[in-house]
């Protein structure tokens, strides 16, 4: 578990999280206002910073952030996206202190290909999620896309391996963790980059 991060106020959040997103959109992650981002601000009670819905991700300002609690209604701010349920469900099961879900086009392209899951082995860059590079599986699962966030969060819950920080929702995108915004976009990264490789290696 990660500690609270009681220095973080919203707008501080919000200017972290449209900074993340800059980056994110930059990479064509989320296009078309897609995709959403939160961090931890506390624990308990569970409470996350997360992006405003319906934003073009790569012009978000600190302002463009909404406050929910651990079931994703808004506490404070605008509108939050439906998804804003589901990092929350997230941050509550894994610990993580910051959630990325992006819609990339590897994602859907491996959900589809791969709809029980995607193994992974032998890469060195499995090491930037915190598995081994060498003569071990890794699964990176798959679940099936809902509309219903708590049908969608039973479906992470029982399909999550406790040792990948990330999920592949087929047809959707992914969704991604980590202790902080930082270590959420370096898991980010690397997750898109072995679907990428998944794809086009075959
Ligand atoms: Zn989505």
């Amino acid at each position: 578990m990660t500690a609270d991060i009681g220095a973080l106020d919203l707008e501080e959040a919000g200017a972290v999280l449209a900074a993340e997103a800059a980056r994110f959109a930059s990479f064509g992650w989320m296009r078309g206002t897609s995709g959403n981002l939160s961090v931890v601000l506390s624990r308990d009670p569970l409470r996350l910073a997360v992006t405003a819905s319906g934003r073009d991700k790569g012009e978000l300002t600190a302002a463009d952030v909404v406050l929910v609690d651990g079931r994703g209604a808004a506490v404070r701010g605008g509108r939050p996206s439906a998804e804003a349920a589901l990092h929350a469900r997230v941050a509550a099961l894994t610990g993580a202190g910051a959630v990325v879900h992006v819609h990339t086009v590897a994602s859907v392209a491996m959900g589809r290909r791969a709809p029980g899951g995607i193994v992974l082995r032998d890469l060195e860059i499995l090491k930037g999620v915190g598995q081994p590079a060498h003569d071990v599986d890794v699964l990176l699962p798959v679940i099936a896309n809902s509309q219903d966030m708590t049908e969608l969060g039973d479906r992470l819950e029982a399909a999550r391996n406790p040792r990948m920080p990330a999920v592949v929702v087929a047809g959707h995108g992914l969704y991604v963790w980590g202790a902080d915004p930082r270590q959420a976009r370096h898991h980010t990264e690397v997750v898109e980059w072995l679907l990428e490789l998944e794809l086009t290696g075959r």
